[in-house]
Parts: structure tokens; C-alpha cells; sequence
């Protein structure tokens, strides 16, 4: 086992520009390759280059052919990860850019939503032993045909995890906008609090429920393979959030508000209430690559009842596709959905067994007038569909009761 290597991940916003692709370069040496680090760095697209390809793609042709979107996404991690190569070497460093199948990223699954099912990086470990950087890719992979996969939104977190897995890297130090990992999102809540550390189970609740700052798989992975993440400015310097495993603590509790705008609800309405039809629907919806979430059949009426769920807001029109042609088989009276909701979340291990805290948190969202429309919990977390506009005000609310202590 290596104690001297390291992977680093730059996000977006890190390399959205030549001045920030030149400072991170400076860090990179700064921090760990003059201080005798085997480095290997993974990096996403410029700013919001991967926003903009699928815009381009959206305005070129209503044909949505996850293939042809995949091999145009994987370019612009392309650009940033030759980019920072270049100005690597300007600073006098070896260093090589690698793309997905060049570092041995093999995937699976539907494309837009590769799932990694190995890395095999032996050319970026032949550079570290030479002496080099290696500069990789993040958010792609190739398939059993030799396509490019791209593995989901934010999906360089996971590529960064996964290579300092395989390479048997120490820790993988993730830089981004955000000086750490926060109780809320700092520019939602402007009392948010930074943490020292969160343990991956905590993580993995606040990701899962959008807190975009770690994609949820990447926790997952991390966690799997006790791989510990720093979280980090790339921009200043300072402390920043570790995410490892953490002794077991009594006490409270609620560690984060999280929320997610970025989810919409699709009901279908009058469901035959016989065994199957659920397992119909949901194959269905997976065969097509939906995720869902949050699913809730509601008490029988008569003899039918109603499904609810959230899907990605991206995927809404696939699963309304879905749902209605299912609903038309099964002679369901109809479906419904609303794109205009968000959901919000309180986060802590064993807040389950704490029972004045649900309360608590529907009556802050009652003394905002903030409607409730769905409610899920786990042993771990509560959650609230509430009106996508009534958000960043639950979020203040909640944190301001729960983490500044203002009753
Ligand atoms: P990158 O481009 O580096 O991958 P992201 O935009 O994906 O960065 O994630 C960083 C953002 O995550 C921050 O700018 C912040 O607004 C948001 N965020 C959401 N929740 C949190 C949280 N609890 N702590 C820190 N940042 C958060
Ligand atoms: N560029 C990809 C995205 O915007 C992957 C990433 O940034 O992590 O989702
Ligand atoms: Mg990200």
C-alpha cells in the first residue's frame, strides 16, 4: 500500500476558467507534488460547459439518444483535463491528461447513467511511477462495446473516489466552491454552520437528499471501500470537512437541513388495489432507467388506492410517458404531476428515536405557511415535499430552529 498518494478532484466552477485552471495547477504543486505526493487529479468540464452541450444537443434535434449525448458530454472533460496538463507543465511539472478508456474506467447500465464496474488504471499508474501527474477525466467511462458512458450529473466525485480506490490512494482531497461541507448550503442558509467531519453515513443521507456538494454515489462508493474525503476550497485556503467513519455518539442529532429543487412529483391516480401492479409500474419505469423515489401508496379507497412518487425533474417526461401508457393497461383513472415542488430535509443519525423532533419540524413549517405535500422519514431523516418556491425559506426556518437554537 501506497501512504504517499493521493487523488484530487477540481469540480466545475474550479476550472471554469484559464486564470482558475492556472491557480489550481499552482495548488496542486503547492500542496501535494512538491510535498513529495504521487498525485493523480480528476477533473469536470469547464463551468457549465456540460449544461451547455446538452442545450446543444436539445436545440439540434428532439431525437433524445443517450449514445449520441455521451460521446458529446465526455468531450468536455476532455478540454479541462488537456487544459490542466498544459498548465501543469507550464509550471514545470511531467504531467498527462488520460480520458475515461485511456485511465480504465469500464461501465455499465443505461448511458447518461454509467455505473462503474471497474478501474483498471494501470497506464495513469505506470505515470505516477514515473514521476508524472496523471490528469484524469472525471464522469466517464467505456462500455463492453468500447462507448463512452457518462455516469450520471456530478458524476466526477464518483470518478475521483473510484480512481483513489484502484490506486490504493490514501484519501481523495475533493476542491470545490465551498470552503467544507456545511449544516445547510451556504447560499441558501447564511447561518450555516461548517463541520469538521461527517461520517459516511451521515453523508451519504445529506447527498442522497441534495446536498449537491458530494454526489450521493460517491459517498456510497467512498464508504464501501473506507476511503476517506476532504472536502476543500479550491479557492481559499483553510480548514475544510473530512468524511470517514466516526465513533458512535450519543446526543443530538440533527447534523444538516439539506434541500433538493431539483425534483418533481408524478402521482397515478385510482390504482387497481391487486397484487402486481406496483411491481408492473415500477419495472416498467426501470427498464427505461427512471430512479425514483419517496414512494407512497396511499390507504385504499374502495377498491383502488393512488401511487406517488419523485422522479429527477430532468426524467418527468419520460416517467409521465411511462406512467400514462401504464395507467391506460391497468384502467387506472388517471395520472398527475408537478414539477414545481422541492423537497426539504433534516439529516441525523437516530433521529428516529427522538419523538418530539417530526413535530417540531412541521410546526416550523406551519408558522411559515409552508404546505406540506408529501411526507417520508428513515431511521436517519425526515422529509418534506413542499412548493418549489417555498424552499430557501424552509431551509432558513428549519435551520435557524434546529441548528441555531431559535425556538
Ligand atoms: P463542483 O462544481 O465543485 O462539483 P458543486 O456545485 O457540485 O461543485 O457543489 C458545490 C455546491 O454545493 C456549493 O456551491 C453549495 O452551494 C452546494 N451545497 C449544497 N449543500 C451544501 C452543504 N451542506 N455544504 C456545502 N455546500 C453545499
Ligand atoms: N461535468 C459533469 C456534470 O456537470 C460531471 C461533474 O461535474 O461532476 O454533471
Ligand atoms: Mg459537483
Amino acid at each position: 500500500m501506497s501512504y504517499n498518494r493521493v487523488v484530487l478532484k477540481f469540480g466545475g466552477s474550479s476550472v471554469a476558467t484559464v486564470e482558475r485552471i492556472r491557480n489550481v495547477a499552482g495548488r496542486i504543486k503547492g500542496d501535494y507534488v512538491d510535498k513529495g505526493y504521487e498525485v493523480a487529479v480528476v477533473v469536470s468540464a469547464m463551468g457549465k460547459t456540460t449544461d451547455n452541450l446538452i442545450e446543444l444537443a436539445r436545440k439540434t434535434s428532439s431525437v433524445s439518444d443517450g449514445r449520441e449525448i455521451d460521446q458529446l458530454l465526455v468531450t468536455g472533460e476532455q478540454q479541462s483535463a488537456a487544459l490542466l496538463a498544459l498548465a501543469l507543465k507550464d509550471l514545470g511539472l511531467k504531467a498527462k491528461s488520460f480520458n475515461g478508456s485511456q485511465a480504465g474506467f469500464i461501465a455499465y447500465g443505461h448511458h447518461t447513467e454509467g455505473r462503474i464496474t471497474d478501474v483498471n488504471p494501470k497506464r495513469v499508474e505506470e505515470w505516477l511511477s514515473e514521476g508524472g501527474v496523471a490528469v484524469v477525466t472525471g464522469f466517464q467511462g467505456i462500455n463492453e462495446l468500447g462507448d463512452f458512458m457518462t455516469l450520471g450529473r456530478g458524476g466526477s466525485d464518483l470518478s475521483a473516489v473510484a480512481l483513489a480506490v484502484a490506486l490504493d490512494g490514501e484519501f481523495c482531497h475533493i476542491y470545490t466552491d465551498v470552503d467544507g461541507i456545511y449544516t445547510a448550503d451556504p447560499k441558501v442558509a447564511s447561518g450555516a454552520i461548517k463541520l469538521s467531519s461527517v461520517s459516511y453515513e451521515e453523508c451519504i443521507e445529506m447527498a442522497a437528499l441534495g446536498a449537491k456538494v458530494l454526489q450521493a454515489r460517491s459517498v456510497e462508493f467512498a464508504s464501501l471501500y473506507k476511503m476517506p474525503i476532504y472536502v476543500s476550497s479550491s479557492i481559499v485556503d483553510g480548514e475544510g470537512t473530512w468524511v470517514r467513519e466516526e465513533g458512535i455518539k450519543e446526543g443530538l442529532v440533527i447534523k444538516a437541513v439539506v434541500h433538493d429543487k431539483n425534483v418533481a412529483k408524478i402521482a397515478v391516480l385510482g390504482v387497481p388495489d391487486v397484487p402486481g401492479i406496483a411491481a408492473g409500474l415500477f419495472s416498467r419505469l426501470a427498464e427505461r432507467g427512471i430512479g425514483v423515489e419517496m414512494i407512497i401508496q396511499s390507504v385504499m379507497r374502495g377498491d383502488v388506492n393512488d401511487i406517488a412518487f419523485l422522479v429527477k425533474e430532468t426524467l418527468l417526461g419520460d416517467a409521465i410517458e411511462v406512467c400514462s401508457e401504464y395507467a391506460r393497461e391497468i384502467d387506472a383513472q388517471g395520472v398527475t404531476y408537478d414539477s414545481e415542488v422541492g423537497r426539504v430535509s433534516i439529516i441525523g443519525v437516530g433521529l428516529s428515536v427522538h419523538p418530539d423532533i417530526p413535530a417540531q419540524m412541521f410546526s416550523v413549517l406551519s408558522r411559515e405557511g409552508i404546505n406540506i405535500d408529501m411526507i417520508s422519514s428513515t431511521s436517519n431523516s425526515i422529509t418534506c415535499v413542499i412548493s418549489s418556491t417555498s424552499v430557501d425559506k424552509a431551509v432558513s426556518s428549519l435551520h435557524k430552529h434546529f441548528m441555531e437554537g431559535e425556538v
